[in-house]
């Protein structure tokens, strides 16, 4: 199955489609870890995308259409994938119908308050691509999973969250109505405890859980 996760910043995106991603043997493919990647090794792609990301706003669509289309290509995608952060334009939506068959959309709608609460204390594994919450860390400061210390993003700060909620609301949600005209959206609350939601993705796609 071809998924798409969308939803502001903060919505879960990423801690679900982990999730999601193991329950189903299917590769994450998570445009945000994929840049980031790209920066802490400081490839072209790293570079051109830093100031965007620092900012808080997209980078354009032809550099992140070029590395999802890529990227889709390989062959642990034939058995499906999760889109996680792509696409985020209608641009970006429309080039990838081009290269891909999308059969769901999952919409994670979670209130702006909450969003800015979960982004300002979310700390991630620049190695694994894990997601933590300083809520639940206490006072570990390395991965669960692989040991790596946790750094907090730099995007993630007050400043350039609001910002980037902004850019959420103009450039993104339009999405929603594209995917609802094609009759592949399917909206979950995204302001339910991590396992609930979980929960109601898989049956929203009819996996039992
Ligand atoms: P996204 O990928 O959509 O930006 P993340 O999965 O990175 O979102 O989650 C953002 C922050 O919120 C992280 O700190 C994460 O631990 C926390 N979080 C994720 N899901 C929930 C939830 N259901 N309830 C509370 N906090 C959550
Ligand atoms: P979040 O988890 O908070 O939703 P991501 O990790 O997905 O954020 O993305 C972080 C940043 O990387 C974005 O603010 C944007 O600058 C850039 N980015 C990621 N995916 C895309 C995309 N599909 N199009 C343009 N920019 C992107
Ligand atoms: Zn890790």
């Amino acid at each position: 199955m071809n998924i798409i996760f969308l939803g502001p910043p903060g919505a879960g995106k990423g801690t679900q489609a982990q999730r999601i991603c193991s329950a189903l043997s299917i590769p994450q493919i998570s445009t945000g870890d994929i840049l980031r990647r790209a920066m802490k090794e400081g490839t072209e792609t790293g570079l051109k995308a830093k100031k965007f990301i620092d900012a808080g706003q997209l980078v354009p669509d032809e550099v992140i259409i070029d590395i999802v289309k890529e990227r889709l290509a390989q062959d642990d995608c034939g058995k499906g994938y999760i889109l996680d952060g792509f696409p985020r334009t209608v641009p970006q939506a429309e080039a990838l119908d081009t290269f891909a068959k999308i059969d769901c959309v999952i919409e994670l709608s979670v209130d702006d308050q909450v969003l800015v609460n979960r982004l300002s204390g979310r700390r991630v594994c620049l190695k694994c691509g894990a997601t933590y919450h300083v809520s639940m860390l206490g006072e570990k400061t390395t991965c669960d999973v692989c040991g790596e210390e946790l750094i907090q993003r730099e995007d993630d700060k007050a400043e350039t969250v609001l910002n980037r909620l902004k850019v959420y609301h103009t450039q993104t949600a339009p999405l929603i109505g594209y995917y609802e005209r094609k009759g592949l959206l399917r909206k979950v609350d995204g302001d339910q405890e991590v396992d609930a939601i979980c929960g109601a993705i898989l049956k929203t796609l009819g996996v039992r859980a």
